[in-house]
């Protein structure tokens, strides 16, 4: 029998990354993969319809509630959970296979869902992005001009009620500046996987 080199692979980091809705999470993190384009980034499914613009299996796995609540009874989310009044939630398969590969993975979730994960996965790194103040969060939320007003309204007090929760997160990176927030991102991730610590 041939015998190949010996590959020893370190098992992959993930990255949960949150924020409250319009902070800039989608838009830092494509500045991210820029940067790092070997980060993996788990696509969530949801019962939210699609954003003109957003490519099914791209930004989200599009699916319906029965097919959702399926899938959860099933066992197959990670995490999931109601918000804004729609269904999110994380592939388990997806996960553990880039982990296992030996690849770092970000998930882009909500508090709720970083809050389960938290005591179940060990070495996981928990980011959160704060907005430089709340009236610069509410511009972004007009700007992006994705939501109807009532939508966006319910989103902007979520948002500022979501604050708070940055609280109990590893990391509060402050999204300023999209490029210097991105950096101060990867500058954590490496500077964990070089201690090794989780
Ligand atoms: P989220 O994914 O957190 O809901 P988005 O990435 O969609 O937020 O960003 C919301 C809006 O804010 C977008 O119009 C985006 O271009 C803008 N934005 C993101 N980051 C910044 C920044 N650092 N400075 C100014 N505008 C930003
Ligand atoms: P949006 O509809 O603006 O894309 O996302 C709304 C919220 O849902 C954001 O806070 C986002 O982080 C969260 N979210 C997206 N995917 C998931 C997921 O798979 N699980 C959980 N728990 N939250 C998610």
């Amino acid at each position: 029998m041939r015998r190949g080199p010996r590959v020893t692979t370190e098992p992959g980091r993930l990255i949960v990354l949150s924020g409250p809705s319009g902070v800039g999470k989608d838009t830092v993190l494509h500045e991210l993969r820029t940067l790092e384009p070997r980060l993996r980034y788990s696509v969530s499914y949801t019962t939210r319809a699609p954003r003109p613009g957003e490519v099914d299996g791209v930004a989200y796995a599009f699916i319906d509630r029965d097919r959702f609540l399926a899938m959860a009874e099933r066992g197959e989310f990670l995490e999931w959970a109601e918000v804004h009044g729609h269904l999110y939630g994380t592939s388990e398969a997806r996960v553990k296979e880039a982990l296992d590969r030996g690849e770092d993975i970000v998930l882009k979730i909500d508090v709720q869902g970083a809050a389960w994960i938290r005591p179940r996965v060990d070495g996981a790194i928990f980011i959160f992005l704060l907005p430089p103040s709340e009236e610069e969060l509410r511009r972004r939320l007009v700007g992006r001009d994705t939501e109807d007003e009532a939508s966006r309204e319910l989103r902007f007090r979520n948002a500022v009620a979501e604050l708070a929760d940055g609280a109990a997160y590893d990391h509060r990176v402050v999204n300023d500046d999209v490029g210097r927030a991105a950096h101060e991102i990867l500058d954590i991730v490496r500077s964990r996987r070089a201690r090794g610590t989780s």
